[in-house]
């Protein structure tokens, strides 16, 4: 490891870094715990000890310290993974962490397109002030936004014009950098556009660059920290001169549409706490709900969800409420998304608002109370299938029936988990009435049709083992001798021990004494064990617990070797072999009598 990222490692806070990708909650004075990253699992069996500073999952035995949670969730390699804990730790990179002179250069593009970005927006926001900006705001007061509003989203106004922006960033950046930020357009898109009059193309002061964004109410979007990465813009116009009703940023070095989740910024810490996301399709219905009190709420942007959308959000919740307007043109884009998230082992509800209703109208409408209401009333996911099933193919007859089974069975087969298909499937039945035992069968079969796998846990370690692993751990000066004991018979009686399964691991901690005890024990399944005594470690044992383990581990031992001479006595009588009969009854009796006085030395029970 290099000195930077012995830094890095030392300043960085596991806990908080594990944080920005998953939910985690305190599960113990230095444990948190929560659903892995890295395999499919319902119950949290993902672990981080803050103190130690390693994570490990006891589903799928992955463990290891920040730069190898990076590395793995991120894709990367170990330097980069070290470059990005510092990013996200505030910790200064040395200018020789970049591995690449392009990637430098990269950095400072994407430095430099925030602070395009940022000065964008504060532009915009200007104008929505300005007296060119009348039109917009009464637009905006009509869909109820007020001034706290329009400043917390920083809702802003793009004017009629082709150089305003361009105008006031051109001493910003230079042509290559203003062209790459996807702010402005050149003049022959603008011609392909349509939108390029001859008036305009007759103005003397326009450059090589015009802005794209005109006379249009302009939408900040902004990456999961919150900074302004690209712009959703809606038109002011109607008629043909219009253009499409939204605009948004191209994909540029920033902003990618797939990869970022409308809201998530401000929504976060909310979902956290209530444990889901509210879904929505449009930017405004996000905004509406999220002015009015429902923060959880995060929006697609009528386009279906990508994979890259869903490990946005699984970073936050695994429980999704969806309030997508069944009958408009994005119904196709809410079935994909949901069909995604269904797959990727989300809970889902959907919500359904009376009257056909979207949500920013039926909260401007209805009020707070009536739209938590309607959460409260969202349906699960398998009940609003089956209900669109039976709407969808109404009828007694079998052939409506069948029709109906194989609508649902796709829904069912994306279904990650063996039981709640098996009960998507039972109810289906129930619902749609199907009592021909065959169609039932036949609907149960197909359900249960998937591979899955089931994670068994518990515990393989005797209270032994946690006793001695917990005190060759240890490194603080008044446990230091419970430490040497259980080092020392460890040395000297491998065989009191040989037969645990955490052997090998002891027989490391013992050998070598390290700040990082994860590092001493090499093999993944030892470490695994290690892992969960120091999770669940509440405090380091004294000498007399250290003692009273060691005096456990010589009974076992001993007690194992007397079944085997048991055994071999028995052998040796069947055989008739009286010579080696007496040396193995000898043997066992001097086990017993050990063993008798290793009893007589216990103390009482209390
Ligand atoms: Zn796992």
């Amino acid at each position: 490891m290099t000195d930077f990222a012995q830094t890095v490692k030392q300043q960085a806070d596991i806990v908080k870094v594990i944080e920005q990708y998953i939910r985690l909650r305190k599960a113990g004075a230095t444990n948190y715990a929560g659903l892995c990253p890295f395999h499919k699992e319902k119950s949290p069996s993902f672990s981080v000890h803050a103190v130690r500073q390693f994570y490990h999952c006891f589903g799928c035995g992955v463990s290891g310290d920040v730069f190898s949670f990076v590395g793995k969730i991120e894709n990367v390699s170990f330097p980069e993974a070290v470059r990005i804990v510092a990013l996200k730790s505030g910790i200064p990179l040395p200018k020789k962490e970049y591995s690449s002179p392009e990637e430098a250069a990269e950095a400072r593009m994407r430095r430099k397109l925030l602070d395009l970005h940022e000065a964008a927006a504060a532009w915009f926001e200007e104008q929505l002030r300005g007296p060119e900006g009348a039109v917009a705001r009464e637009y905006l007061a009509g869909r109820g936004l007020n001034a706290d509003g329009i400043k917390l989203f920083r809702i802003g106004y793009s004017p009629d014009s082709f150089n305003g922006l361009r105008d006031r960033l051109s001493g910003m950046a230079d042509a290559e950098t203003l062209r790459a930020s996807g702010l402005f357009t050149d003049a022959e898109t603008l011609r392909a556009s349509g939108l390029f009059s001859s008036k305009e193309q007759g103005d003397g002061t326009m450059g090589p660059l015009y802005d794209r964004f005109r006379r249009r109410v302009m939408f900040p979007i902004c990456s999961e920290s919150g900074k302004v990465i690209a712009f959703t813009a809606r038109t002011l116009e109607t008629g043909e001169k219009a253009g499409p009703k939204y605009i948004n940023s191209p994909e540029t070095p920033l902003y990618s549409k797939g990869q970022v989740l409308f809201n998530l910024d401000k929504a976060r810490t909310s979902i956290r706490q209530h444990e889901y996301a509210l879904l929505v399709e449009g930017q405004m219905d996000c905004i509406s709900l999220f002015l009015r009190g429902i923060q959880n709420v995060i929006a697609t942007s009528g386009t279906a969800f990508t994979e890259h959308q869903v490990a946005l959000l699984r970073r936050h919740t695994s429980n999704v409420a969806v309030n997508f307007d069944p009958d408009t043109a994005g119904a196709n884009a809410a079935e994909k998304s949901i069909a995604l998230l269904t797959a990727e082992g989300f809970t889902i509800k959907i919500i359904t608002l009376e009257d056909g209703l979207d949500p920013d109208r039926y909260i401007r409408e209805r009020g707070l109370e009536a739209y938590t209401k309607a959460i409260r009333g969202a349906r699960r996911q398998a009940d609003y299938l089956i209900e669109r099933a039976r709407q969808m193919f109404p009828g007694a007859s079998a052939e409506q029936k069948v029709k109906a089974m194989n609508y649902l069975l796709p829904h069912i087969r994306r279904i990650p988990e063996k039981l709640s298909r098996d009960q998507f499937a039972h109810d289906a039945a129930q619902k749609l009435g199907i009592d021909s035992a065959v169609l039932r069968e036949e609907l149960r079969q197909a359900a249960l049709k998937r591979r899955d796998h089931v994670e068994v846990k518990s515990s393989p370690l005797t209270e032994v083992e946690r006793i001695l692993l917990r005190a060759l751990c240890v490194d603080d000066p008044e446990h230091v001798e419970a430490r040497r004991m259980a080092a020392e018979a460890l040395a000297q009686q491998p065989a009191w021990f040989e037969s645990l399964g955490a052997f090998p691991a002891l027989q490391a901690l013992a050998a070598r004494r390290a700040a990082d005890p994860m590092e001493v024990v090499e093999d993944p399944a030892q470490r695994a064990l290690l892992a969960e005594v120091l999770l669940h470690e509440t405090r380091s044992p004294g000498e007399e617990e250290v003692a009273g383990a060691l005096q456990q581990a010589q009974e076992r031992a001993l007690e194992k070797r007397q079944r085997e001479l048991r055994a071999l006595i028995s052998e040796a009588e069947r055989r008739g072999d009286f010579a080696e009969l007496a040396i193995l009854t000898q043997q066992k009796l001097e086990i017993d009598k050990a063993l008798r006085q290793l009893h007589d030395r216990r103390p009482p029970e209390s």
